[in-house]
């Protein structure tokens, strides 16, 4: 169990069954139920190891029905090098709890990919990471079994989703699916969900919301009239699966503006330069992976800290979207107004909204 002290509040995460607690602000030696609204350094950094896609050009994603965020059709950036990885490590020792590898393409495609797992080990950080699972064989698996926190395989609806969701069990590797929530994708979710049709093992099905970036386009974002859509957060909320269910913070305001039967604690709304923020792979830190095609946040970590980064205007300003978001909303505390780079997928409709940026 890891245990971080801040300033008026505590964290702690279970390396090996990922639980993660974090206390209230507390005053006078209690808990005063009110969430902080930041941590002092990252406790997760998405790390962008991957430049490029190996199976980008194929247009593997589109043939699935996922348009690529990171927009790995066009892009030929060369992937993290394995001594900026170790920078930026050796600074998150004994501050992050975990990193979730990711970037343009499948972090188990990585040409250094052990080796990054090694030294996330050697510093003390459980690594995690999403596949599309083409690339995945008896080898990467043992890799994930000896070195990751979890894996996850995006729901890309094909022979090799299902043959990497098999091996990964086969290897007792701790295994989500990860699936984005269109307009074109959100009734087969409902489907599912009614007719138990996801694998049986996997330990959670993770929604994460399509945004229109990278290749994303804007028709296929959902609405909060999206009758599917209340249908499957209406399914959710009542009905109980062998498997746990998550959603991205992306999704927190249409959770909350959909259902009260969520627990409110249970949800945490969007943790972009709250909690975690992303790193590319040519080591620009920025909020969230999000903002990698604009780059509107970004500080260069090759002259700045990571701790600098954290403190810097860039991620000041992206706080102060949070900060000043929807005065006059009841759901405010918990919402925060929601996504600042993609304003456009916030599933609310309130007459209190008022724009992020
Ligand atoms: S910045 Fe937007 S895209 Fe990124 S995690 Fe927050 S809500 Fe999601
Ligand atoms: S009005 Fe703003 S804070 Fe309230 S639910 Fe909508 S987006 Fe969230």
């Amino acid at each position: 169990m890891k245990y971080r002290k801040e300033k008026d509040f505590f964290s702690m995460f279970n390396e090996k069954t990922g639980q993660y607690l974090r206390s209230g602000i507390i005053c006078n030696g209690k808990d005063t139920g009110k969430d902080p609204f930041m941590a002092s350094f990252p406790e997760l950094l998405d790390i962008g190891i991957m430049g490029h896609c190996a199976h980008g050009k194929s247009g593997l994603c589109i043939k699935a029905g996922v348009e690529c965020y990171q927009n790995g059709l066009n892009s030929n950036a060369p992937n993290m090098a394995l001594e900026d990885f170790e920078t930026i490590a050796e600074q998150c020792k004994g501050n992050t709890y975990q990193f979730a590898l990711g970037g343009c393409g499948d972090p188990d495609q990585h040409e250094s990919f052990e080796n990054i797992l090694e030294i996330c080990r050697k510093y003390d950080i459980v690594p995690n990471f999403t596949t599309s699972g083409l690339g995945m064989n008896d080898e990467i698996a043992d890799l994930c079994k000896k070195y990751c926190g979890a894996v996850a395989v995006s729901w890309y609806r094909s022979e090799y989703t299902l043959a990497a969701i098999n091996t990964l069990l086969n290897h007792e590797v701790k295994t989500n699916i990860h699936y984005v929530l269109s307009k074109d994708t959100v009734s087969e979710a409902v489907d599912r969900m009614e007719n138990d049709g996801f694998p049986h093992g996997v330990n959670a099905i993770v929604f994460l919301l399509h945004k229109p970036v990278g290749l994303g386009r804007r028709e296929k974002d959902i609405s909060i009239d999206d009758s599917d859509f209340k249908k499957l957060v209406a399914l959710i909320a009542n009905k109980k699966y062998p498997y746990r269910i998550g959603f991205d913070s992306c999704t927190v305001p249409g959770l909350l503006n959909l259902s009260n039967s969520f627990d409110v604690d249970s949800l945490d709304t969007c943790e972009g330069a709250r909690w975690s923020a992303y790193i590319s792979a040519d080591m620009k830190m920025m909020p969230c992976s999000f903002d990698n095609q604009k780059q509107k946040w970004a500080v260069d970590l090759r002259k700045n800290t990571i701790k600098e980064a954290w403190y810097s205007s860039e991620f000041e300003s992206f706080r102060n979207c949070f900060r000043c978001a929807c005065p006059n909303c009841d759901k405010r505390d918990a919402c925060m107004g929601g996504c600042p780079i993609v304003p456009e997928v916030v599933l609310c409709n309130r007459e209190e909204r008022t724009k992020a940026v």
